[in-house]
């Protein structure tokens, strides 16, 4: 099993402890940060942007009920950020030129490549669209959107490419128009955040997380897990529950080295070692060996 580590500032000592460093270059709420030299996995958000969308509404995606898919505003959608319609040429003209100049032996983890959900894209440009050519099947049409800009950013940069999606195992083509069986053999691995602020109930990770990596078979799974709020023993049980499964890797979204707390908590709690010595499963053993080495004793 990898572990990735995704955090927003690099640190030497990360490349020992994990497989991989996710740093953003930019980020859904619209912002651009420098390329950190030593990072070999960026992350870019392609259709958040919550600043754009601020300065022009336009380029917000638009519900079939009228509504802009922005954060805060839209109470029904509930968006952490906003979203820009994929058919807004400048905005699509920025991404590519941002992907351009990214050095090509970087590994792109592209975040927000889909459309908000299946209430979109109901805006001016995109009803054009439809009519241009002659799709009215609204889930046909997203797919085929998605699939023509996907070639667009493979023309665009030689850096390998990876997808952060929605953990829905069954509604990727059906509500966000990104059509896996498109992607086989053209990304490193899926990404699906399974996020809680705390993580006391881990009973839907049990059906969720087999579910993701049954029906992603055919691609790199990895599972990643939200460190920020929740607290160490619940992140613990967090990651036991997301490891019996054995996804291809696991990350986590840390931006204060609670990883370093979670290493302590693994290393020195007594029940932490029974549940480790009774599980049969090696890669869940090892994977939480890992992580306790981290930890060096006062
Ligand atoms: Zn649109």
């Amino acid at each position: 099993m990898k572990l990735f580590l995704s955090t927003n500032r690099w640190k030497p000592e990360y490349e020992n402890r994990f497989d991989g460093v996710f740093l953003p270059h930019r980020l859904p709420f619209g912002a651009v940060k420098p390329i950190e030299p030593h990072a070999r996995i960026v992350t870019v958000s392609v259709f958040g942007d919550t600043i754009g969308i601020q300065k022009d509404p336009d380029r917000a995606a638009v519900a079939v009920t009228g509504e802009l898919a922005v954060a805060k505003h839209n109470v029904y959608d509930g968006f952490a950020w906003s979203w820009v319609c994929p058919n807004h040429p400048d905005h699509w003209q920025e991404i590519l030129e941002l992907l351009h100049r990214i050095p090509e032996d970087k590994l792109v983890l592209l975040g927000d490549f889909q459309f908000p959900n299946e209430r979109y894209c109901f805006c001016h440009r995109c009803r054009a669209d439809r009519d241009r050519r002659g799709l009215h099947d609204l889930v046909e049409w997203r797919v085929q959107v998605l699939r023509e800009w996907f070639q667009e950013i493979r023309a665009a940069t030689r850096a390998r490419l990876a997808l952060t999606l929605p953990p829905d195992p069954y509604g990727l083509r059906q509500r966000y128009g990104v059509d896996p069986a498109f992607l086989q053999g053209k990304v490193e691995f899926l990404m699906f955040p399974v996020y809680s602020l705390d993580y006391r109930l881990t009973y839907w990770m049990d059906i969720l997380v087999p579910a993701l990596i049954q029906r992603f078979a055919d691609f790199r799974v990895v599972i990643e897990l939200y460190l920020v709020e929740p607290c160490v023993h619940e992140i613990a049980k967090a990651l036991f529950t997301v490891a019996k499964y054995d996804p291809w890797g696991i990350a986590l979204y840390d931006l204060a080295e609670k990883h370093l707390e979670l290493a302590r908590y693994l290393a020195e709690d007594q029940r932490v070692q029974d549940i480790v010595r009774r599980v049969p499963h090696p890669g869940f053993r090892a994977l939480v060996q890992r992580i306790q080495s981290w930890h060096a004793p006062a």
